[in-house]
């Protein structure tokens, strides 16, 4: 049921320890993409001087906050994951009617922040840094790591808890303070996840949230020397402009941006397992995971088969509200992202690939009403293609055909990005070549390209990011910095 004007609850900004209006006073609706007459709720609409105000109680927070020890820091962050998990099914709820997945998807998301929370919330007893001999006598050399003091966090709408939660709580760990600016589709889990962190016992300014543009508070952030860090998740084009400002006064940045992720199908794969896994990647978050598979590479001597397969498994999907627990794939997070995702079918259409099935928003059915948009297969896509080089970030999959294991190296390192990409073959030399020979930096065998652990790095290659790894006992490295230290003891003369 649509909330009315009336009810509709007004969210803040979390500045200093208070939640706050913005300076503009102005506000912006965040809507359910599957019934967008749905409205969760008001967010401020901040301004350059909200971040402002936010980079200010960052700063004045983070002596106190670093003093903590590092071990008590990670309790918190503990507390925090206990509390989301206390929390998974109301919060799983409301992500999905705030960006469309569906529960299974929602609920994923959610247990990936808790999972990575209870993980790295020990890294406070570690912290480790390295104690080795020095070359002359009488003295000890030994390293530290040091927090870098505040950092600003960007995040991307598709994991609306996970990717927050994956920067904020190794930067505080490590005892940095954050400004958090999330994506406008999803800033309500976003305050989720700042009421999580002050239940559990964060001091104030700790954490910092503030909501509105991504450009003028990206930019605030990004452009304000006090800010040691940008830690940005999201899309290409936009981790190249911060990349760009940070790089004026060689700030730090760390990205996790675009992919155009690959399953290479050989000749030898068990063909059940590869529809199984391309389905699921493919249209899965209805294709809107920075992992999604968007090419499948196939051997011509599957292809027949593959595409009879995959195309019966794409129109026999439900498609619906994610709330609906038969739903298999909801919708895309917004109608603006529609009309992208149709433009690729014209353009795939113009290139001359062969449209499969579906290529249409559903026009003329009860969902309409809503941002869904059909499970849609292209073949016989060359890599040359538009279609095959861009992330298009919708339920849109482009199949090449190749004739060698060889040509399908090559065609999988055909495009700047290289998040994920995934082979299915039971030929162990295969594996261990394609180990080596693929570009990216998450590799999966007889697997789809998606799926993270926490103890393990996660992220990309080539465009796909800037050389830095989220998760895993490194995900701490990011947030802080290295200082070496050298102390003489020789006998004390006189
Ligand atoms: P986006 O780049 O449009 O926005 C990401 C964030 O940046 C948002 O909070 C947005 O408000 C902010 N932003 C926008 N303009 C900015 C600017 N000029 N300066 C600073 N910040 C700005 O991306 P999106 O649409 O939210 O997310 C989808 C993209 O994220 C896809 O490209 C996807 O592949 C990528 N992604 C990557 C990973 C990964 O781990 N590599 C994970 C999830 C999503």
């Amino acid at each position: 049921m649509a909330t009315t004007a009336t009810e509709m609850q007004t969210y803040h900004n979390y500045i200093g320890g208070a939640w706050r209006e913005s300076a503009s006073g102005e506000t912006f609706v965040d809507t359910n993409p599957a019934h967008p007459s749905e409205v969760l709720g008001r967010f401020q609409k901040s301004t350059a001087a909200d971040v402002d105000a936010a980079i200010g109680a960052a700063e004045a927070a983070f002596p106190a906050w670093r003093a903590i020890p590092a071990p008590q820091r990670g309790e918190i962050i503990l507390r925090a994951a206990l509390l989301l998990e206390q929390r998974l099914d109301e919060l799983a709820r409301l992500m999905t009617r705030e960006m469309g997945k569906t529960l299974k998807e929602t609920r994923g998301d959610i247990q990936t922040a808790i999972d990575f929370g209870k993980y790295i919330a020990s890294e406070g007893r570690r912290a480790e840094g390295e104690t080795v001999p020095s070359a002359l006598p009488d003295k000890m050399c030994l390293t530290i790591r040091q927090p870098l003091g505040v950092v600003g966090i960007i995040t991307p709408w598709n994991f609306p808890m996970a990717i927050p939660a994956w920067k904020t709580f190794p930067a505080l760990v490590a005892g940095n303070t954050v400004v958090l600016k999330p994506a406008s589709d999803t800033p309500l889990l976003a305050v989720k996840l700042v009421e999580a962190l002050v239940d559990a016992g964060t001091p104030p300014g700790v954490i910092n949230l503030v909501t509105g543009p991504g450009g003028t508070l990206g930019d605030a952030l990004v452009c304000d020397q006090r800010v040691a860090l940008i830690s940005l998740t999201g899309s290409t084009e936009v981790g190249k402009r911060v990349a760009e400002l940070c790089g004026r006064d060689l700030r730090r940045c760390s990205l996790e941006l675009g992919g155009k992720n690959a399953i290479i199908i050989m000749d030898d794969a068990n063909l059940d397992e590869a529809v199984a896994g391309v389905a699921w990647a493919a249209f899965g978050t209805t294709g809107q995971r920075c992992t999604a598979t968007s090419r499948v590479i196939i051997h011509r001597a599957a292809l027949n088969e593959f595409n009879q397969r995959i195309v019966a498994a794409a129109e026999n999907l439900r498609v619906g509200d994610g709330l609906d627990p038969q739903t298999e794939m909801g919708p895309l997070v917004n109608t603006g992202r529609v009309r992208a995702v149709h433009e690729y079918i014209e353009i795939g259409q113009q290139e001359g690939a062969k449209l499969l099935t579906g290529g249409a928003a559903y026009s003329d059915s009860p969902l309409a009403e809503g941002a869904f948009y059909a499970p849609t297969i292209f073949t016989n896509v060359t890599p040359e293609m538009r279609i095959a080089r861009e992330e298009i970030f919708g339920p849109v999959l482009s199949v090449l055909p190749v004739g060698s294991y060889e040509e399908a190296i090559q065609v999988a390192n055909a495009t700047e990005y290289g998040l994920s990409c995934a082979m299915y073959t039971d030929d162990m030399r295969k594996v261990f070549r394609a180990m080596r020979d693929i570009q990216a930096g998450l590799i999966y065998f007889n697997a789809p390209t998606t799926g993270a652990e926490p103890h393990l790095p996660f992220g990309g290659v080539k465009n796909s990011g800037n050389g830095h790894r989220e998760l895993g006992s490194g995900a701490v490295d990011e947030f802080s910095e290295v200082k070496t230290v050298f102390v003489s003891y020789p006998p004390r003369r006189g």
